[in-house]
């Protein structure tokens, strides 16, 4: 199959060509489409045939459900049931945008979207060129992220690509994704909203707007003592870069002086190594390429939001270089860190080094 890519301008976009993207998914086809968050893999929602389609595209396994996106507010009773007072009020202040939303699924939608779940998630998406697409692919889009399954998600075109190119129909290309980081997921089946994936929208927002709110253990990493993820998409391995990536934690000059001294070792084994870091200034870049084969500085440590939108690409890019050990600073910033921290333990399988 050759996957045909087309390019929207955000500021001017053109009706037709996403009408054209949209009879593609009507029928039976997967396009790959930017948001706000990541580029999504779309199908049709209501379309089982669809939603296989996507699982073997990615390689995804089939029992990690996927994230129906809409365009219209009204169209969440078409698909979900028992949406409570609080939904209404997260809806209202936080859609369209990075925030999806788990509820009780009504049988319209077939267990092959859902991975099997009696609960669907629905998301409505806070880009133009997503809502177009949408609405022209008749409402309900099924997506998870457009990257291979464990690989780190893609926030361009190119990237989605290098993963999936030949293996779907189309990409919309519209420029790179603005947050970087995939919605946050809360589950709206009980009283208290619980967040389920850390992301832009932060536990606190939701906190102002329920007056409650709580967290899925495995937010905090604890999958690793044996506490099972109620998303089960948090259970696999995931945003993995091929090269061996290990954080590391502690004090700022010991963790620096600890990378130089294991990059030097590395270098002279010749084995080729990485540094991620985030600064506003690139002395400590230059400090890192005395040693190392790659430094990638993903933003400011005041500029969370830059770091966000830079993490996957910077994950992306040792790939791209061949790096076989990547060493990375922790990023524990004030609203965002959370959301960071947790992909990044993740992409390194939690191998961190405490000093
Ligand atoms: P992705 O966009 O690739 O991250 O995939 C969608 C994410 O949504 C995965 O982590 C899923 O586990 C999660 N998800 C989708 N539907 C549900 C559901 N019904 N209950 C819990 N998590 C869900
Ligand atoms: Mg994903």
């Amino acid at each position: 199959m050759v996957t045909e890519r087309i390019y929207i301008d955000r500021n001017n976009i053109d009706k037709k060509l996403l009408e054209r993207a949209g009879k593609v998914i009507r029928e039976g086809g997967l396009v790959a489409f930017p948001t706000e968050t990541v580029y999504g893999l779309g199908g049709d929602a209501l379309n089982r045939d669809s939603s296989a389609k996507i699982y073997s595209a990615k390689g995804r396994p089939s029992d990690n459900p996927l994230i129906v996106h809409i365009c219209r507010y009204e169209d969440i009773h078409v698909i979900a049931s028992d949406i409570s007072d609080m939904a209404v009020k997260l809806a209202e202040a936080l859609w369209p945008g990075p925030m999806t939303m788990i509820f009780n699924r009504k049988s319209i939608v077939p267990k092959e979207t859902t991975g099997g779940l009696d609960t669907v998630a629905v998301r409505m998406p806070g880009d133009d060129v997503a809502l177009g697409f949408i609405r022209a692919a008749g409402n309900f889009i099924a997506a998870p992220s457009a990257n291979s399954s464990g690989r780190p998600s893609p926030t361009s075109a190119d990237r989605v690509i290098e993963d999936l190119g030949g293996r779907i129909d189309m990409v919309i290309d519209a420029g790179r994704s603005d947050i970087g980081l995939e919605s946050t997921i809360i589950d709206m089946t009980s009283d208290v909203p619980m967040i389920l994936r850390p992301g832009f929208i932060t536990g606190e927002t939701v906190e102002r707007i329920c007056g409650r709110v709580a967290y899925d253990p495995a937010v905090f990493g604890s999958e690793n003592k044996g506490v099972r993820p109620r998303a089960p998409g948090m259970r696999y391995r995931h945003y993995a870069p091929k090269g061996e990536l290990t954080v590391i934690s502690g004090e700022r000059d010991r963790v620096r002086s600890y990378i130089i001294e294991r990059t030097a070792e590395c270098r002279s084994n010749n084995v080729r190594t990485g540094v991620m870091i985030a600064e506003d200034d690139d002395e400590w870049v230059e400090r890192y390429k005395s040693t190392s084969d790659l430094v990638i500085n993903i933003g400011s440590a005041l500029d969370e939001d830059k770091i966000a939108a830079n993490l996957y690409e910077a994950l992306r890019e040792f790939d791209d270089r061949e790096i076989e050990e990547i060493y990375s600073e922790e990023f524990n910033t004030k609203r965002l860190g959370q959301a960071i921290m947790n992909r990044l333990l993740k992409a390194a399988g939690h191998k961190v080094v405490r000093l």
